[in-house]
């Protein structure tokens, strides 16, 4: 399913926050947000999850315009997949990811063999299976964000937002949501990451958008996007790209 963000715009109060944002993230496709702190990057993802209301422009997935379906109908569309806190859910795995289901129900129905299958099926494409049982607040950070990634695919969306996924895991959870996250687009699914690291940018990402003062600074390949001069304008920090076999290397520069 294709994402067209078109002319957005979006204030709190008076003050903008997103100013005429307009691009595409296509079917099969992980497109990394970059920008820091406080640039709308949560922001842009609550508007396409209609959280909060745009004071301009279009959100349209497969040329259809979301604001104009109901919150089930747009949860067919679109999962937003939130960052770990050290939250507790007292429930187990398979619950938590069950819950991804309950837009299909009616309203006071329970779920049956169908969501029960989807939700299994989910745990099983994360190949997390054996946490099924286990008390979802007892998992390492890394475990409770791939749950929350099966949560959005029992949900049956198909775009994906994944609202800085890494932040608070350790390098290799990182690497591993990170993975999680390619091989989805692989099979198809859209995939929006918002992150911190322009290297991971570099690793995953099939395409990087650079969002500064609630502009797009840069878009494109992530290889065209992430360069020096493009990460001095985000960070205001001195950092060099060094060309390696494996693809750039960012690397800070001494006295920064
Ligand atoms: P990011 O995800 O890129 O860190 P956010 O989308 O969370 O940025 O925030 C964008 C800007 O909007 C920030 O300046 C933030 O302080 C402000 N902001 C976020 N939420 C609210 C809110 N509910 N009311 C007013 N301002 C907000």
């Amino acid at each position: 399913m294709r994402l067209t963000i078109e002319n957005l715009s979006f204030r709190y109060g008076g003050r903008e926050v997103l100013h005429e944002i307009s691009f595409t993230a296509e079917e099969g496709e992980l497109l990394a947000i970059l920008g820091p702190n406080g640039v709308g990057k949560t922001t842009l993802f609550k508007c396409v999850m209609g959280l909060e209301r745009p004071c301009g422009g279009r959100i349209l997935a497969d040329g259809t315009d979301l604001s104009a379906l109901s919150p089930r109908a747009r949860a067919h569309r679109v999962a937003l997949i939130p960052q770990v806190h050290p939250l507790s859910f007292r429930y187990s795995v398979f619950d938590m990811v069950l819950m991804g289901t309950s837009h299909s129900l009616s309203p006071l129905a329970l779920p049956g063999e169908r969501e029960r299958a989807a939700a299994r099926n989910a745990l099983e494409r994360l190949g997390i299976s054996s946490l099924a049982d286990r008390p979802f607040d007892r998992l390492s950070g890394g475990e409770q964000q791939l749950v929350f990634v099966a949560r959005a695919l029992a949900q049956q969306a198909k775009v994906l937002l994944m609202d800085e996924p890494t932040a608070s895991l350790d390098y290799g959870n990182r690497l591993q949501v990170l993975g999680a996250a390619r091989d989805l687009a692989r099979d198809g699914y859209t995939v929006l990451l918002s992150t911190h690291d322009p290297q991971h940018a570099l690793w995953f990402a099939d395409r990087a958008l650079a969002l500064h003062q609630g502009r797009i600074l840069a878009y494109g390949a992530p290889r065209e996007v992430v360069t020096a001069d493009l990460l001095q304008q985000l960070y205001g920090r001195r950092i060099a790209l060094i060309d390696t076999e494996q693809g750039p290397v960012v690397v800070p520069q001494e006295g920064d």
